[in-house]
């Protein structure tokens, strides 16, 4: 009889034929990088109590024994019969890292996403909790109970004697420090003890960075409008129901939204229950963390700038249930709260809640599942929902509440679009600023208001062209145009960190014509300063924004008043409440508006109506002036009437009538390698097997591709890419799955697989 037969006859014996000796206790065992399938491993009678389902585990693995580092995701209790188990050495964690709620999440995404459930754990643990930042393994004694009264008998050296009649005395176990502190003592009498098994020592964890929560000022309630009560009425029925429920808050700019997600979260507070709040990185500013201090006190704020021992400080305190609320970016969805109550997550179109590394999960879908798996409501809120969400609303799967007016029914802003094309042939305008929006800027100005002007370009000029031989200045490792930086007088590519000193002739005809032109937020800046030379103008980008805080101050000084123009990309075009801000200018709605992505209409409405809405919210009237080459395009229209349905209805039906998003599901593979005809000759290969593969299954799938990406290289690697659609979500995935999971690559070609991809290029 195999090895293997024998197995299968022990797994079809029924449990009570089995004598209870041979069952054994073995840990299923997953690991973040390296083999890819769940390993069995016994548990030795030692660690019996200690290994539990979420605790890391040290095994060895393979011929050489390698000592590892895995994850135990199950406990189970079987026979072995013949099968020869390797034992576990070691547990690593006291109590489970991943309680069960989080590992049944975490199956779901390694099955959903198409990626390792080991690697899924592995980035659902902060880095900082895995390696216990911020703690110090200390030594702690304590007088062995056996002696514990007898000391009087016993023969010793003074010292010694001293030493434990100071540890049956003490309240709590000492250091060895503390111990020969108070004993006025060297260490070595400790030592004798301990070797003489007098002393008990213990090896103690103790966290060593602790979080404060200061609260500045505290906040009372808002009386709610009626649009607000209605809008918790939602929220709080499945709450006190106990039931999930998705509630999708479509509520305009400045409506309310957030004074409904505190209500409701007091309400789960009261039940003692916490609640997760996650919104956009950029959106964590101070003013927001101080909204939610000012109201809970105790509030984990989970930014990318915290230490690892800070993170880790926050994680061991929401574990222990101590903080009611955690408001946190992406990554927050992951928190791991012993007693959740209620998930929101606002401006829920965003695309940053989507990871763009592995595991490539989007933290609206995570927190869609674990609400649901966990019993809880979700809250989804945006003035500008996700068509996907939308669709999912009209369908009945998630219950709509509009809230189409603003706090004291404050006017939306009049939205006036300016045809540059108009606008460069008639008047001959150069520059980024058009007649009627200087006239505009003027008047604002003027009249003590701010304006905001958003340019979702970074740089000064971003396009470098000899007009004499044409040659346009490109990224060697990348098919990117190169951007002008003038401060730094270099011309560097934004996706790799390829830079050049800014050439002053053609690299090569080397004419000295060499031409810098199209227009970046450095550019606008100078133009602004240029035209507008008595007032104070601030730019906002990523390369303005590098240093730690200065974001934050950049925003206290713009709603002090120290500066009265605010330059920005996309950066400044969320959530900012400045209720002094009387004009905001869009410098090109058409950035976005022409990429290869189905999404690019959906990316510009969101867009021009999230920075609309940054005016008109004081009592003053806001104006917004978008400058545009397609004024007549569908989704600045509806932006400029602030219509979502208008937009939403008719960018469904396009999105139905070529089977994209919601209306289907889409897998999205990239195939990247340093030489082109190899890699083009693997995605072909793939998607060769991907066609059989769904064939095979009886799958409806439509494929495009393989075709080269939009950025057809990147960092050196040429790059192919496959699109699938489906509208069997779950027979698409499988298809995939089974294709992928043998695919042997050639050297240096790398494939990676994206479920519900949002970036397309
Ligand atoms: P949203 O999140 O929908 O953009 P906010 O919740 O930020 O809107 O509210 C906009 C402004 O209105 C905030 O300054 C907030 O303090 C204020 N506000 C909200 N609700 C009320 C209310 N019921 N009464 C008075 N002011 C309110
Ligand atoms: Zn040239
Ligand atoms: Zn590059």
């Amino acid at each position: 009889m195999t090895e293997q037969t024998q197995q299968n006859l022990f797994g079809d014996e029924s449990p009570w034929e089995v004598d209870d000796a041979e069952l054994r206790t073995v840990a299923v065992v997953v690991f973040a990088s390296g083999p890819q399938e769940e390993y069995d491993y016994l548990v030795p009678d030692t660690l019996l109590d200690v290994v539990q389902a979420g605790c890391r585990v040290k095994v060895p693995l393979g011929r050489g024994n390698r000592p590892m580092t895995g994850y135990c995701v199950r406990l189970e209790t079987k026979p072995l019969g013949a099968r020869r188990l390797k034992e576990i050495e070691d547990c690593l964690d006291d109590v489970p890292l991943v309680r069960p709620p989080l590992l049944r999440l975490t199956q779901w995404m390694s099955g959903y996403y198409l990626c390792e459930w080991g690697q899924v754990l592995e980035s659902v643990v902060p880095a900082g909790v895995r390696m216990a930042a911020g703690t110090k393994l200390t030594t702690l004694l304590s007088l062995a109970d056996e002696y514990r009264g007898k000391l009087a008998e016993l023969p010793l050296p003074k010292k010694q004697k001293r030493v434990l009649e100071i540890l049956q005395a003490a309240l709590h176990a000492m250091t060895p420090q503390q111990l020969a502190a108070a004993a006025q003592c060297t260490l070595a009498p400790i030592t004798t003890l301990r070797r003489k098994g007098m002393i008990r020592s213990q090896a103690v964890r103790l966290q060593t960075t602790e979080i404060e929560h200061p609260v500045h000022a505290r906040e009372e309630n808002h009386a709610l409008n009626a649009d607000q009560q209605q809008a918790l009425d939602a929220v709080l029925d499945p709450l006190r129901g106990k039931r999930h429920e998705t509630i999708l808050l479509h509520g305009i700019t400045g409506s309310g939204k957030t004074e409904v997600y505190i209500r409701a979260i007091q309400e789960v507070v009261s039940y003692g229950r916490q609640a997760i709040v996650l919104v956009p990185e950029i959106s964590l500013t101070p003013q927001v963390r101080e909204r939610f201090r000012a109201r809970f006190g105790r509030v984990a704020v989970l930014h990318s700038h915290l230490t690892d021992a800070e993170r880790h400080a926050y994680w061991q305190q929401i574990s222990r249930g101590e903080v009611p609320v955690v408001v946190g970016a992406r990554s927050a969805v992951f928190a791991p709260t012993p007693h959740l109550g209620l998930i929101v997550l606002d401006e829920e179109h965003e695309s940053t809640f989507k990871q763009e590394t592995a595991p490539r999960y989007h933290a609206r879908d995570v927190a869609l599942f674990r609400a649901k798996s966990e019993n809880v409501p979700l809250v989804l809120g945006s003035a500008t929902p996700s068509l996907e969400s939308f669709a999912r609303a009209k369908r009945g799967e998630f219950k709509l509440i509009e809230m189409p007016r603003r706090v004291y029914d404050r006017p939306l802003p009049d939205v006036l679009t300016i045809d540059l094309r108009h606008e460069s042939r008639e008047r001959g305008f150069r520059g980024a600023i058009s007649r009627p929006l200087r006239t505009a800027m003027e008047k604002a100005l003027a009249d003590d208001g701010q304006v905001i002007l958003l340019l979702n370009r970074r740089g000064y000029s971003t396009h470098i062209q000899c007009p004499a031989c044409g040659e346009s200045l490109k990224c060697p490792n990348c098919d990117i145009s190169l951007t002008h930086h003038r401060h730094l007088a270099q011309a560097l590519c934004h996706y790799c960190d390829y830079e050049i000193p800014a050439p002053r002739e053609c690299p090569s005809c080397r004419s000295p014509e060499i031409r810098f032109g199209g227009y970046g937020t450095e550019k606008l800046e100078y133009e602004v300063n240029t035209r507008f030379p008595g007032y104070r103008c601030l730019r906002m980008d990523t390369d303005s924004m590098q240093k730690p805080g200065s974001h934050e101050r950049a925003l206290a000084q713009f709603r002090e008043g120290e500066a009265q123009i605010l330059v920005g990309t996309q950066m400044i075009a969320k959530g900012l409440d400045f209720p002094n801000v009387t004009l905001v200018g869009v410098v090109n709605a058409d950035t976005a508006l022409h990429l290869p992505d189905f999404r690019a209409a959906e990316r510009t409405f969101h867009l021009l109506v999230q920075v609309a809405g940054r005016t008109g919210r004081g009592d003053r009237e806001g104006r917004v002036l978008v400058q545009t080459l397609s004024p007549d395009h569908p989704a600045v229209q509806a932006a400029a009437r602030h219509d979502y349905r208008m937009f939403a209805d008719e960018e469904l039906r396009n999105r139905a009538e070529w089977g994209y998003p919601p209306y289907s599901s889409m897998v999205r593979l990239v195939i990247r390698g340093p030489r082109e005809p190899v890699t083009k000759e693997f995605a072909q290969y793939v998607g060769k097997l991907l066609t059989d593969a769904t064939a095979a299954a009886g799958v409806p799938t439509k494929l495009l591709g393989p075709a080269p990406a939009p950025i057809a290289r990147l960092r050196g690697l040429h790059r192919f890419h496959l699109q699938l659609q489906s509208t069997d979500a779950a027979g698409l995935h499988a298809a995939v799955h089974t294709t992928t999971a043998e695919l042997k690559p050639p050297e240096d070609v790398q494939w990676i697989v994206d479920v519900d991809p949002l970036d397309m290029l």
